[in-house]
């Protein structure tokens, strides 16, 4: 399957980026020529999932579509019970409702930012857990995503009997897309068992994780991804799952675990918010796809071509001296906006600016995920700007070729060139109190104060 790509003039990009409140999120498909937003169910499907979708039961219960699901999910992560739901939001949502109470500790190694959302809404608290090798964007570690021990003990010790669960996710998102070791995984499982607190795996690029134990870790070369994956998720009690990243479909996600109660618990809030739980929001034909999609991308073959594609736009960018999070990561490029804008005050969004700069210099559309994404702290509302500040080039799978990253390589080349002019970033004037960065209005501070004039 092909679609046409749409080019347009800077003069059109100008206008329409300033309809869209300088926000990207806001923006329509056809404004865009390259679309670097994420690569959440923007997959193209194979001849197979195609092909499943024809056989889809649309029973409302007890669909074959789901049976057929529920057995790959049963044989990939050895779990007893299996709730679909329509996305990996949409998990959190059902199990966090039965699981999350006001006052609660969750530690996690950088929590993706639904997760957070979902954490924070429930007024219990997300605490960061990473090892802060992840905050060195120019270091280069083979497993930057991991958990500190150090940290995820005190956090622990300090919080005896308010810690519902440990949120692992992998490989770790916000830092970029850095793998978690095999190591990694069972240290921190079995210190969270050490204290009683059992550990859910936000497993949205599960394979990806898989595929740099195989490439990375000491004795893993010679095991498949299927093995390695089972071995990953021994260590947890459960998982939620965005079938929209390894999954590789456009719409999907679900629940698994051992863990009765929580199976009991989740299944409550399922029904209400989801639907039945043989479909869970889901189609029968979209099951059908999964299912097949989760095989697919359990195959070293298909994750090989794909993370080779991001390590060659990596390579043009080392060519071009372009700081980005080292080693490139899984499914993305996360480029260092701080070092790459840095008489941008940090006040003023350096990612976000570079965002906006990079549409409007070829009309690619990257992600902030950075100042912006990490919103305000729930009690002070002060900005957090601890993390890391970064525009994510995320690369869909199975869509774009190597040629389009020679073109998003080139693009970005241009505005780092002519980096040192930018010296003013965006200023909000609007936001929601929750996840702001979807919908924020962040004009880029006129040309005239830019140029210092
Ligand atoms: C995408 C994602 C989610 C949320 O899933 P949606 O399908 O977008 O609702 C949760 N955790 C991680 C790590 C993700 O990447």
């Amino acid at each position: 399957m092909i679609e046409p790509l749409r080019k347009s003039t800077r003069e059109e990009r100008e206008q329409w980026l300033k309809e869209a409140h300088y926000n990207v999120f806001q923006l329509r498909s056809e404004q865009v020529y390259i679309d670097l937003l994420t690569d959440s169910g923007t997959g193209a499907m194979s001849d197979r999932q195609w092909s499943q979708l024809m056989l889809g039961d649309e029973s409302y219960a007890g669909a074959t579509s789901f049976y057929n699901f529920e057995g790959v999910v049963k044989k990939l992560f050895n779990f007893k019970y299996v709730i679909p739901t329509h996305q990996g939001r949409a998990a959190e949502n059902v199990l966090f409702s039965y699981l999350v109470k006001e006052g609660n500790v969750i530690p996690g190694n950088a929590h993706f930012d639904t997760t957070k959302g979902h954490i924070e809404s429930r007024k219990a608290h997300a605490i960061d857990v990473t090892t802060d090798e992840a905050k060195n964007t120019q270091l280069e570690v083979p497993f930057k995503g991991n958990v500190s021990i150090e940290k995820l003990t005190k956090v622990l010790e300090d919080n005896k009997g308010n810690v519902p669960f440990m949120v692992l996710t992998v490989t770790n998102n916000t830092v970029g897309g850095q793998p978690v070791s095999m190591k990694n995984i069972e240290e921190t499982c079995a210190l969270c068992h050490k204290y009683g607190v059992p550990v859910v795996m936000d497993s949205a690029r599960f394979a990806e994780n898989a595929y740099f134990i195989k490439t990375r870790e000491l004795g893993y070369a010679d095991k498949s991804i299927k093995e390695i994956t089972a071995e990953m998720f021994s260590h947890v009690d459960g998982m939620t799952m965005s079938a929209k990243k390894d999954g590789l479909v456009n719409m999907g996600g679900f629940i698994a675990t051992n863990n009765e109660d929580w199976y009991q618990g989740a299944k409550l809030f399922c029904i209400p918010f989801e639907g039945y739980v043989t479909y869970g929001g889901m189609n029968g034909r979209d099951l059908n796809a999964l299912a097949a999609g989760l095989d697919e991308n359990t195959e070293f073959d298909m994750l090989e071509t794909r993370i080779h594609q991001v390590a060659y736009l990596a390579k043009k960018l080392d060519e071009y001296g372009i700081p980005y999070q080292r080693p490139a990561g899984g499914h993305a490029i996360f480029v260092d906006a701080d070092k790459v804008l840095d008489q941008v005050p940090i006040e003023e969004f350096p990612a976000q600016t570079l965002t906006c700069e990079l549409y409007l210099e070829a009309g690619i559309r990257a992600c902030e995920i950075g100042y912006m994404l990490a919103d305000r702290d729930p009690e002070t509302r002060e900005n957090r700007f601890g993390g890391l500040d970064l525009l994510r080039l995320c690369i869909p799978r199975r869509v774009y070729t190597d040629n389009h990253m020679d073109v998003i390589a080139a693009a970005l080349k241009n505005v780092y060139d002519r980096r040192h002019e930018i010296t003013r970033g965006v200023a909000i004037e609007w936001e929601a109190p929750l996840m702001r960065h979807f919908r924020a209005h962040a004009p880029l501070i006129k040309k005239r104060d830019r140029m210092g004039l």
